[in-house]
């Protein structure tokens, strides 16, 4: 478990005053993967780097397990060395005049580990990542995948507490990319290991969290499982960041247990979301793939009339923008067989259950 409270840290230049990290607090429990997302500038290397060691913060308090690492407080600063992580940066690091086994040895022969236990280390890390036929092979020889399971394997050689991943699949094409951030996945899953994420890649933070940390400017915006953040965001900003989406402006005029119930345009509508005040402007929020768009007005379910403004073929799916009658656009996924056409008059159908209401 990795306990994060209250870390600031800024970086003075010449001609600025940067404030990377603003106070921002999280915690990462046993054996789960957590993802620090966000545009690029956000603070998530510094965070990843103060976790390491890699960078004194201001002031704040980390915890790993059961060891305070860093405290302003009680001035309390481990260097990296004496915490039990394991690092994997965006260049792997790894070195070319070495062997792959090598590589993978050089944090224990570091640490004065007898020859014997290195050997069984090193093997136990490379079968682990898939590597175990590859240990004479000099590092240059291997391809962008391998490099980065050697990167992995090293990282996890000593036996950390906790992995800390700095965009590792960064320098993969995106078909590798994809292939890679599975394996990650699964090699995470199947260690029970610990592990903090960085990414910009709003995709890639789905497939391979547990819990995603959306961070902009130095603070986490929000945070949740994949599904829900995704689904369910309580900002706008997030909602953006995660993908297409329809917002709907309005205004707040009830909340109801863990219902929102807001007056728009559209007419008043009753939505997922939780502690909002009455009156605040709010938006109502859907996903495109989340709207339903059909030639004739269902008899049992509410429709709006419109007109496709535009029209958009990208293989999987059909993005088609709405111009509906009360000026409102929108954009609804459809499936290609449903060939919309430019101009044509359509009725779109929203699932209130998959709307939300978010704010600024
Ligand atoms: P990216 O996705 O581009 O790697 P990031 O979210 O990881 O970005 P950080 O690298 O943590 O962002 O940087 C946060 C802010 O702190 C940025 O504005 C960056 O320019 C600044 N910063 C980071 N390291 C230093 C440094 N050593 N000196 C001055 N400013 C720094």
């Amino acid at each position: 478990m990795v306990e994060v409270s209250l870390l600031r840290k800024q970086f003075s230049t010449e001609q600025e005053t940067v404030k990377a990290l603003r106070g921002i607090s999280f915690s990462v429990p046993e054996g789960q993967l957590v993802t620090l997302l966000g545009p690029s500038g956000c603070g998530k290397t510094t965070t990843l780097r103060c976790v390491a060691g890699l960078e004194r913060p201001d002031s704040g308090m980390i915890r790993i397990g059961e060891r305070v690492v860093y405290s302003s407080e009680s001035k309390q600063f481990d260097p990296p060395e004496w915490r039990p992580v394991g690092m994997v940066f965006q260049s792997y690091a790894i070195w070319p005049h070495m062997t792959v086994f090598d590589n993978v040895a050089y944090p224990l022969r570091g640490r004065g580990v007898g020859k014997t236990r290195i050997v069984q280390e090193v093997h136990r890390v490379l079968s682990l990542v898939g590597l175990a036929e590859l240990a004479d092979r000099p590092s240059p020889q291997l391809s962008g995948g391998q490099q980065q399971r050697v990167a992995v394997a090293r990282a996890l050689v000593a036996n950390p507490s906790v992995l800390l991943l700095d965009e590792p699949l960064s320098n993969l094409d995106a078909k590798l990319r994809q292939h890679m951030r599975l394996e990650i996945r699964e090699l995470q899953k199947r260690s029970g290991i610990t592990a903090i994420y960085v990414t910009h890649d709003q995709e890639e933070a789905m497939a391979v969290s547990d819990q995603i940390l959306f961070m902009v400017d130095g603070e986490i915006v929000e945070g949740g499982p994949p599904q829900e953040i995704y689904r369910k965001p309580q900002k706008k900003l997030t909602a953006e960041f995660f993908g297409e989406a329809n917002f709907v402006r309005g205004r707040i005029k009830a909340q109801e247990g863990d219902r929102v119930v807001v007056e728009t345009p559209l007419g008043t509508l009753s939505c997922a979301g939780q502690n909002k005040s009455v009156g605040q402007e709010a938006y109502v929020f859907f996903r495109p793939e989340d709207a339903e768009v059909v030639r004739e007005p269902p008899c049992r379910r509410a429709s709006l009339p419109g007109h496709v403004a535009r029209v958009t073929f990208l293989g999987k799916t059909v993005e088609c923008l709405l111009e509906l009658e009360n000026g409102v656009t929108l954009k609804a996924s459809v499936h290609p067989k449903f060939r919309p056409r430019q101009a044509e008059t359509v009725h779109l159908v929203v699932n209130p259950d998959a709307c939300s209401v978010v704010t600024d």
